[in-house]
């Protein structure tokens, strides 16, 4: 399909306080270039602090430190003045890992759904209800309840209206931050399959954000690995489950039974000690520290990611001829 977004060199560092009070950059998103196109579904894995989160909100531009470029259908996002960026942010939305903290609590559900309206001034007050009450029966919420609280709801059905109100302005594209993470097992099928009817139906592209393999293999089109603030894999999703090639991605496959729903309680943490600080990441690769085939070279020089099959995008020296 056409490119949605590109993103080129981004780059979104925070200044932080070392253990010892001293001023510290975090790089949370490293260098990092990428291209979404309609009707993708690019799952983005790695385990947390790797900067999952940081590049789905920089890529919104909900970042002030992010550096780099986004095109959203070749318009460079970045460069537009607050005006503009109010139109795109219509066609750009996200929806969070726990909707109970983006829900105001004291405010109804209709009033919560109408907001996105009110914020962007679209639509009469009536044509705004007839909206708000089509759109909770498409996320299968029932309009009757409309005059509930979010505490009244199920965590599944406050994780409906946080994306009945991610639909409200009829985007095309929308960065889930692990939507399902807070759910049972049962209850994170329901939300999936959800997100993939109104895929199919309103043509939308998502980035899906998640430490849980298993969800990310369910979901998305393509899938890119991350690993302390930079991409170390990304391809085709049947293509990287079936050859993954990056030696952080192979450990993370190997910690999760991600063919077998039934195992996904047992799975097991990666048993190669903890993840380097992104602080102070380790010279060269950030890997080596961590990896079984590290080599001299691995410990001086970052790689270079390489296409080392069509497609197939990987950050490691054994690949680099
Ligand atoms: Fe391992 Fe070296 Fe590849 Fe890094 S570059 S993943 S240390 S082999
Ligand atoms: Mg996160």
């Amino acid at each position: 399909g056409d490119t949605v977004l590109n993103a080129d060199r981004l780059h979104t560092v925070f200044e932080v306080k070392s253990q010892h009070q001293e001023k510290a950059l975090l790089r949370a998103v490293n260098d990092v270039s990428l291209t979404i196109s309609e009707g993708d579904v690019l799952g983005v894995v790695g385990e947390s602090g790797c900067g999952k989160s940081t590049l789905g909100r920089t890529i919104l531009r909900l970042e002030e430190k992010a550096a780099g470029d986004v095109l959203y259908r070749g318009t460079d996002i970045f460069s537009l003045h607050h005006k503009e960026m109010k139109q795109y942010r219509k066609k750009m939305q996200m929806i969070f890992q726990d909707p109970s903290s983006s829900l105001n609590p004291r405010k109804k559900v209709i009033s919560l759904l109408k907001q996105p309206y009110k914020i962007h001034k679209t639509g009469s007050d009536a044509e705004i209800q007839e909206r708000v009450e089509s759109l909770m029966q498409e996320v299968g919420l029932n309009p009757r309840h409309q005059r509930r609280f979010p505490h009244q709801f199920s965590g599944g059905q406050r994780q409906r209206i946080g994306i009945a109100r991610a639909l409200a302005l009829n985007p095309e594209f929308i960065v889930c931050d692990e939507a399902v993470s807070a759910l049972d097992v049962s209850v994170q099928a329901q939300i999936l399959n959800l997100l993939l009817d109104l895929q199919q139906k309103h043509k939308l592209t998502y980035m899906f954000i998640s430490h849980d393999l298993s969800v990310v293999e369910f979901i998305s089109t393509r899938i890119m690995v991350m690993y302390l603030g930079k991409i170390v894999e990304l391809a085709d999703k049947v293509e990287l489950m079936a050859n993954p090639l990056h030696p952080y991605t192979k450990t993370l496959f190997a910690a999760y039974p991600v063919n077998d729903p039934a195992k996904r309680d047992q799975k097991k943490r990666v048993v190669m000690g903890d993840v380097p600080s992104p602080i102070n990441p380790p010279s060269g690769c950030h890997f080596h520290p961590r990896c079984p085939y590290k080599m001299p070279i691995c410990e001086e020089k970052y790689p270079e990611i390489t296409e080392a099959a069509p497609g197939h995008q990987v950050a490691c020296h054994l690949f680099n001829k």
